[in-house]
């Protein structure tokens, strides 16, 4: 009977393609604003509950027609990614352990009854937008083509239940560095009056329901001449993250005099950073040979305040897609100013440098390595 036939997976053979009659001029690269500018196409794949994803198509970027009833807008039924694409020496176009963001996505969606999908038949598709979008990639060093797969339930109903339909969109957004001019270390403010994320929650998912909440005590943080905000978490004061990156520190143990690197563990209050993952990857291979300690392990802003006065705090740095690393300078917690270790001539720890320039070499295929991905 039809209830027993199984609603279709994504099929990229299916993909059409329309090109646009208008391309876009292309911004100078050294005028890119992040998330300011987007490519000539789009890629859309729509989804119904009793058929299942439907073919997907690249169009010219354009405007989304929705119900104002639709679920996204009401109960927030939105989820996505942050990846990027990358031109190697060779002109190839290169994603970045795209199957991270995949599966990053599918347990997002899966998390507000939204549907899943095979997440290599959406890399294929990706690969075919970002072909598209090429000379929209800049071949320089440092460039990229920011990718933001968005899902969205569009079902038109007020009643609170599972959409019964989705959209799932791909849109792509041409970037430079993040430092043009090289590292600057930035200085944080600690939030003790807010929480990001709490055991329970969805803090380890990139819901869009996550990320309203936090930019009021980001702009606080500014008003008070901090560059982001430090979250934390519990009576302990534990650090978790750092605006939308992750947190490293780099501490000398108290004890032994042990160096280690230091990072939040996935307890489901932290975001699984690709980035991240990659950071603990590589410090593994490289660190580890050289004398250091890798450690996933709840700290306090307590432990760094102590170990930043007894000079035993080597460095801090945020770890994201959009930055790689973002040295951290110092701390505002408690009206104390914690030094994170750095001098102050210099604007980055050895750490973050090392880390930047091994994953930057992979991202732009100058080291061949498995999690490089040529489209
Ligand atoms: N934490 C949060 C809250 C984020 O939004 C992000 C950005 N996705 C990260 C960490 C870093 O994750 P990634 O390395 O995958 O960009």
């Amino acid at each position: 009977s039809a209830s027993t036939i199984k609603p279709q997976d994504i099929d990229p053979s299916k993909l059409t393609i329309t090109k646009t009659t208008t391309p876009k001029e292309l911004v100078p690269p050294n005028e890119l604003v992040f998330g300011r500018t987007f490519t000539d196409h789009m890629l859309s794949l729509e989804w119904t509950a009793a058929k299942g994803w439907l073919p997907a198509r690249i169009t010219p970027y354009q405007n989304l027609s929705l119900d104002p009833a639709s679920s996204v807008f009401h109960y927030a039924f939105t989820c996505f990614e942050g990846m990027k694409a990358y031109k190697d020496a060779n002109g190839q176009i290169r994603l970045f352990r795209p199957n991270k963001n995949m599966a990053r996505l599918n347990k997002s969606s899966a998390r507000i009854c939204l549907p899943t999908f095979d997440g290599a038949s959406l890399i294929e598709l990706i690969s075919k937008f970002v072909q598209t979008e090429e000379r929209f990639i800049p071949s320089t060093k440092g460039y990229s083509l920011y990718l933001r797969p968005t899902m969205i339930g569009t079902q038109r109903t007020l009643g609170v239940g599972p959409p019964g339909s989705a959209l799932l969109f791909v849109i792509a957004s041409p970037v430079g560095p993040y430092y043009p001019t090289g590292f600057k270390a930035v200085s944080l403010e600690a939030t003790d009056y807010a929480v990001r994320a709490w055991p329970g929650g969805t803090g380890d998912m990139k819901l869009g329901a996550n990320y309203a909440p936090c930019i009021l005590p980001q702009i606080q943080a500014a008003k008070r001449g901090f560059h982001q905000n430090l979250w934390l978490f519990g009576e302990e004061e534990y650090v978790t993250e750092v605006g939308t990156m992750n947190m490293f520190v780099a501490i000398k143990n108290k004890e032994t005099g042990q160096k280690e690197l230091i990072t939040a563990p996935l307890d489901g209050t932290i975001l699984e950073g690709v980035t991240r993952d990659s950071i603990l990857g590589l410090a593994h291979e490289k660190l580890v040979p050289e004398g250091w300690k890798i450690i996933e392990r709840k700290y306090t802003m307590k432990e760094l305040s102590e170990a930043s006065k007894e000079g035993r705090l080597i460095e801090a740095f945020g770890a994201g897609t959009a930055a790689i690393v973002s040295p951290v300078r110092n701390i505002s917690w408690k009206g104390e100013l914690v030094d994170c270790g750095l001098r102050p001539e210099i604007e980055a720890g050895e750490i973050a440098l090392r880390m930047k320039e091994w994953i930057e070499a992979i991202q732009y295929g100058d080291e061949e390595h498995e999690w490089s991905y040529v489209v």
